[in-house]
């Protein structure tokens, strides 16, 4: 997932496979290149930024700019999860309260592994498919029925990874507790994996998408993450089928993302999709630069900086003028 930092301590216990991860990481780098889909494309590696000159800021044109996810859930009845099957998943960590992963307050759970090795991931410790604490759907229902009192009226529990997707028979098997505990669900994914394997069992359990499209160029999308972008735009289609609401969480990175006309797709596509709800702008940051340094393995953005205040006031504004509801995160 984006740029989240898991800020809390591996549960003891966990088996921490430095080795594996790394090798998987470099592994990941190594078979995702060439990258960089032309020349000049990321050249802000070293450039340096110059604040415009101050002007006055119009007024933001869209009245949820600062609202954080005014869309409404459906609301379930508790009932007996007795039926409900038992599954074991690969859980990196959990969070028992979170007020930025969807509605109201959430129970948050990162799922190991992921597919993509995006150049700016703050958890490179999710990478590895086989890593995490073997953690069973009925003992995490446990845990979540301690604190469910807290999450409501408006909360839930989101997973997110690591690769939600790519645990879909545990994440299925969670979020079906969570119904039967009178809780919503949300799902924070780049829709990896395909409809048969794991979107069709995730996604009938699923009331909200926080979705990551890393980039609207198919060859961007391609350097940035090492996967096609085709799938994601598969996995965009089920939402619409289905009907399921999501946000689109987009990382600003200087050089990177924030090109005028790739915004301006973005938006484009934004608007075509019939469930869109807004987009989260996710300014880059270097948070997890650290591990992978702990990790031994080259920082891909290095020099590359947190974009400036005003650079990230365009690019929501160019979101609003285009009537599109904008969350930013910081
Ligand atoms: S590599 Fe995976 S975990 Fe990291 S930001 Fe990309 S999708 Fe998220």
């Amino acid at each position: 997932m984006p740029l989240r930092v898991v800020a809390q301590a591996r549960p003891s216990g966990t088996p921490v496979a430095a080795s594996v991860l790394q090798r998987g990481a470099l592994a990941g780098l190594s078979r995702s290149r060439p990258r960089t889909p032309h020349a000049g494309w990321g050249s802000s590696l070293r450039r340096t930024f110059v604040a415009p000159v101050a002007h006055e800021e119009p007024p933001h044109h869209h009245p949820e700019l600062l609202a954080r996810y005014a869309v409404e859930l459906p609301h379930y009845e508790p009932r007996d999860n007795s039926d409900i099957p038992e599954v074991f998943g690969n859980v990196h960590s959990t969070e028992s309260f979170s007020a930025v992963d969807g509605p109201g307050v959430r129970f948050l759970i990162f799922v190991q592994g992921c597919a993509m090795r995006c150049l700016f991931c703050s958890n490179p410790d999710t990478w590895a498919l086989k890593g995490g604490t073997p953690t069973s759907s009925k003992e995490m229902a446990q845990q979540i029925r301690r604190v469910r009192n807290y999450l409501k009226p408006r909360g839930g529990v989101t997973i997110s990874g690591g690769e939600a997707m790519l645990q879909p028979h545990f994440v299925s098997a969670v979020f079906q507790e969570v119904h039967a505990m009178g809780l919503n669900t949300t799902v924070d994914t780049t829709g990896q994996g395909t409809k048969h394997g794991n979107w069709d069992v995730v996604l009938p359990h699923t009331d909200l998408v926080l979705f990551c499209i890393k980039h609207m160029d198919p060859l961007k999308y391609e350097a940035l993450t090492g996967l096609k972008q085709r799938g994601a735009l598969k996995f965009a289609e089920q939402m619409a089928e289905r009907k399921i609401p999501f946000y689109l969480r987009y990382v600003l990175i200087p050089g990177y993302t924030d090109a005028p006309r790739d915004i301006d797709k973005l938006v484009e596509w934004c608007k075509q999709q019939p469930t869109f709800q807004g987009i989260e702008l996710l300014p880059y940051h270097v948070l997890g630069r650290n591990k992978w340094e702990v990790m031994g393995i080259p920082y891909p953005l290095d020099g590359v900086t947190t974009p400036p205040h005003a650079a990230v006031q365009d690019v929501i504004r160019a979101f609003n003028q285009q009537d599109v509801a904008v969350i930013c995160a910081g």
